[in-house]
């Protein structure tokens, strides 16, 4: 595995898929790997702790980094080259065009900025990588459909996969941010994954599955339940604040995000 650091470094032919991460990699990247290994000739994933989607500094600050374990963890998946730029690279002095995607509703209110900052990020990544095709989990349904939006206004031609979300035996969707919780939060964090499935049970019944998801948080105040509409499918998704460490989920409730 070749580890560039430099966009002028990157020298890649064939069809090239790209993963892009935030590091401290784990069985959901691992999946997005598994599949894009199987599906192109070159593999590229990168690694970079995008400064321009946090809304908060502290988040920033805390995001959990593991760069020598992701090495490994990459190269055991098959990646052939990890692009680990640092932030001046990706944003350097006088840096000023950004894009803005049309998305309100859940993550795009409850964070202001957030997703013209990944939107951006992920432009830049693929005018740099030339992917084929480029992969997304649906543990962050809205981030794709942004993108699957932005791939499509601005004519980029690129195939977005979204594959989907991975989970702990307990339920919770693996996440880098799993680490940050204490046992006592990591318990109260299933609530997220429970009300979720109680809100998905309750709408195959034809019944209010936001009502039926606030009432199963029990007394635990979400950051949102909404149900999200992603160019035809049907998504209800939740944020939850356990202690310090903001979680989000959601469910398929109708169509196919793949
Ligand atoms: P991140 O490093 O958290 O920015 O995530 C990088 C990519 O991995 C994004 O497309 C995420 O949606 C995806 N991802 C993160 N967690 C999971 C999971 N539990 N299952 C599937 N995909 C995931």
């Amino acid at each position: 595995m070749k580890i560039v650091r430099s966009i002028a470094e990157l020298d890649l032919t064939g069809v090239v898929g790209l993963v892009p991460t935030m590091g401290a990699l784990h069985d959901g990247h691992r999946s997005l790997f598994r599949v894009a290994r199987a599906e192109n000739d070159v593999l590229v994933a990168s690694l970079f702790v995008n400064p321009a989607q946090f809304d908060q500094q502290a988040d920033l600050a805390a995001y959990p980094r593991h760069e020598e374990r992701d090495l490994e963890i990459a190269e055991d998946a098959g990646v052939d080259v990890l692009f680990a730029p640092a932030a001046d690279e990706m944003y350097p002095p006088g840096f000023g065009t950004w894009i803005d995607v049309d998305l309100t509703g859940a993550e795009g209110t409850s964070r202001p900025g957030h997703f013209r900052g990944v939107a951006t990020v992920c432009v830049k990544l693929f005018n740099i990588v030339q992917p084929r095709r480029a992969y997304f989990g649906q543990k962050d349904a809205q981030q794709a459909a942004v993108l699957r939006r932005v791939v499509r206004d601005l004519n980029l031609g690129i195939e977005i996969r979204v594959l989907p979300t991975i989970r702990d035996t307990d339920g919770l969707a693996i996440s880098s941010r799993n680490v940050q919780l204490s046992p006592a939060e990591r318990t109260e964090a299933l609530a997220l994954p429970r009300a979720l499935a109680a809100g998905a049970e309750t709408y195959t019944r034809g019944r209010d599955p936001v009502a039926a998801t606030r009432t199963a948080f029990n007394g635990v105040t979400p950051d949102y339940v909404e149900l999200v509409d992603l160019d035809g499918v049907t998504i209800l998704a939740a944020a939850l604040k356990v202690g310090n460490t903001r979680l989000i989920d959601n469910v398929l409730l109708k169509g196919d995000l793949s």
